[in-house]
């Protein structure tokens, strides 16, 4: 059997380093073809030195003699740049793009590689939140399927094996609620990154967790959701469940819930995309329903955690009103992880930039783009950055 060319765009994140020990554990299934890092230049030359790629990219233009250097003995070709990543996406010798670049930068090169036909494991959710419409366009005319790796949409993937005919009714996205569930503003006004940055369940990279702290995490994954599976905004329901056992759940048109359950580790997702239709065997902890006895659920508290009433507002109107709270989402959430500002000030930039940015009914990609900058550069001077 050929082994799978797996291209992972953003291997020095959370999911990258991830999925190298999923290709790790099994060199049968899966070989490196492509790793990209943004300014990791240590990891990404370690990476490169243990899975020998054909090709990797430093994001850190200033980085790329010493990273040459480090791999002058190998073959491995080493780019840098911004512009880099989208060409290298355009390379032929890959089967499977992982986009787990975070934010924004990943959606032109993840464009590339679907333009490419090459098959989509998507971490990168904002990809979806900017301009989900067309890349799931693109996704259909060039016969790319676009894998989730993201537990919950991984979950519903999963349920939805073998319901090809069956419409759905709804899908139920679970959530941890986070570091602060249950808190209210007042305690929120005061806290600080280092809090946000401790999730109970999932160790992340530092935006997603701060998106996990918000519930932003949640919104985004509500918009993920609508272009993954096609669905109609009020069919994307959120519930609170504290201990992730969950991973999300679909309902169908009988009244017939199905769930997809285990312990909270992003392996599986990973492995899971990576690998289908197959399941790969390993030995991770299993879930233990005497050790858990109590699976619970409860309403998420959309007067609190504002951003997440901001998304459901953005996934309703549509249009490039997911792309601005995107782009003010990343603004604030980098501000606040420099401590320029509070908590809850994330909110404000957010929906001021919302209110400001003119609304467009059906983007073009250009206008998706125009649409980013001008909220970039909006919550920026609201920040005084
Ligand atoms: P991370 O911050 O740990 O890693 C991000 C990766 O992207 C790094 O390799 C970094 O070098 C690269 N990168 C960052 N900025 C870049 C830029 N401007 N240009 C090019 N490359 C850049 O993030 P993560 O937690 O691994 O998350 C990656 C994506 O996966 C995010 O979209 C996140 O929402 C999604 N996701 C993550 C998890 C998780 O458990 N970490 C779960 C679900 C979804
Ligand atoms: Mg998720």
């Amino acid at each position: 059997m050929m082994k799978k060319r797996i291209a992972i765009f953003g291997s020095t994140g959370s999911i990258g380093t991830q999925a190298l020990e999923v290709i790790e554990a099994n060199p049968h299934l899966f070989e490196v073809e492509i790793l990209t890092a943004h300014s990791n230049d240590e990891l990404l030359i370690q990476q490169a030195l243990k899975f020998n790629p054909n090709a990797i990219v430093i994001g850190d233009e200033k980085k790329y003699a010493r990273v040459k250097e480090a791999l002058a003995a190998t073959d491995v070709k080493v780019f840098a740049g911004e512009q880099a990543l989208e060409e290298v996406a355009a390379f032929d010798t890959y089967d499977m793009m992982l986009a787990a670049i975070v934010g924004f930068a990943g959606l032109q090169p993840t464009l590339r590689a679907i333009e490419n036909r090459k098959a989509i494991a998507l971490a990168n959710k904002e990809t979806l939140v900017v301009a989900g419409d067309i890349v799931m366009r693109k996704a259909v005319e060039n016969k790319v399927p676009v894998l989730p790796v993201d537990s919950e949409h991984s979950a519903i993937f999963q349920c939805l094996v073998g319901e090809s005919r069956n419409p759905i009714e709804k899908v139920i996205l679970t959530a941890s609620g986070g570091p602060f569930r249950g808190k209210k503003p007042n305690f929120l006004l005061n806290v600080k990154r280092d809090h946000a940055l401790q999730h109970p369940n999932w160790s992340m990279g530092a935006k997603i967790t701060i998106d996990s702290a918000t519930l932003m995490n949640k919104g985004l994954e509500m918009i993920e959701a609508k272009w993954l599976f096609n669905l109609r905004p009020e069919q994307v329901r959120v519930v609170i469940h504290p201990q992730s056992i969950i991973h999300s759940m679909v309902q169908f048109e009988d009244g017939s819930i199905k769930a997809q359950m285990g312990l909270p580790d992003m392996k599986l997702p990973i492995q899971y995309a990576m690998a289908f239709p197959n399941r790969i065997p390993n030995n991770f902890p299993r879930f233990d329903f005497r050790k858990v006895n109590t699976l619970s659920f409860e309403e998420p508290d959309l007067k609190t955690f504002r951003n997440l009433a901001l998304a459901i507002e953005s996934l309703n109107k549509g249009g490039n009103l997911p792309c601005v709270l995107n782009a003010a989402n990343e603004i604030a959430v980098w501000a606040f992880l420099r401590n320029r500002i509070g908590f809850l000030d994330m909110t404000d930039v957010i929906e001021k930039t919302m209110h400001y940015v003119p609304f467009i009914e059906n983007p073009t990609l250009d206008e998706y783009l125009e649409s980013d900058g001008e909220a970039r550069s909006y919550a920026a001077s609201l920040i005084q950055l």
